[in-house]
């Protein structure tokens, strides 16, 4: 296996002020030229002359290729990239931890709540119909059951779309 000439770069972005670090490797089908973030490296495992990461498809010939560290570069770029890598995974957990702090209150929730709420209210209004359509056989109590479960799925689906706007604005 022939070792790239480059193994490791280093790249900083400057906008986010993130730190991250860039491995390449090659696709064991097509030998095609693969790049990977350090942070979206996930060990699963080392032989000899590799540290193996995870399946990904190979955007030349599509099929799933494991990527991998080459332990024949050098030694210090190896360690940096897998510091880098638990180092962003620690930033991911803390950030992830703090939006689901905030996320105890947040309108999409409460609006999917406030749907199915609305939902149910309207299927027991028409089991109530129905129980009345039955009891005083008049099959108009029927009409005002599918009416109120019309009107609550309409209602479900209007704030389930809102909730779901809202959650993609929020991911921007
Ligand atoms: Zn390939």
């Amino acid at each position: 296996m022939e070792i790239p000439e480059r193994a490791f770069i280093t790249d900083d972005d400057s906008r986010n002020n993130i730190h991250t670090m860039i491995a390449k490797c090659k696709c064991q089908y097509c030998n095609g030229a693969l790049e990977f973030e350090s942070e979206n490296f996930q060990e699963s495992g080392q032989d000899q002359r590799q540290i193996f990461g995870q399946f990904v498809p190979c955007p030349h010939c599509n099929k799933q290729t494991i990527i991998y560290l080459e332990k024949l570069a050098p030694q210090d770029n190896v360690r940096a990239f897998l510091k880098e890598r638990d180092e962003s995974r620690i930033r991911f957990l803390k950030e992830r931890n703090e939006s689901r702090i905030r996320s105890d209150s947040r309108i999409e929730d409460q609006l999917e709540t406030a749907g199915i709420i609305i939902l149910l209210i309207g299927l027991v209004a028409f089991l109530a119909s129905v129980f009345l359509a039955v009891t005083s056989s008049q099959i108009e109590w029927l009409i005002v059951g599918f009416a109120a479960v019309f009107q609550g799925s309409i209602f479900f689906l209007l704030f389930k779309g809102f909730a779901e706007v809202i959650r993609l604005l929020r991911e921007k």
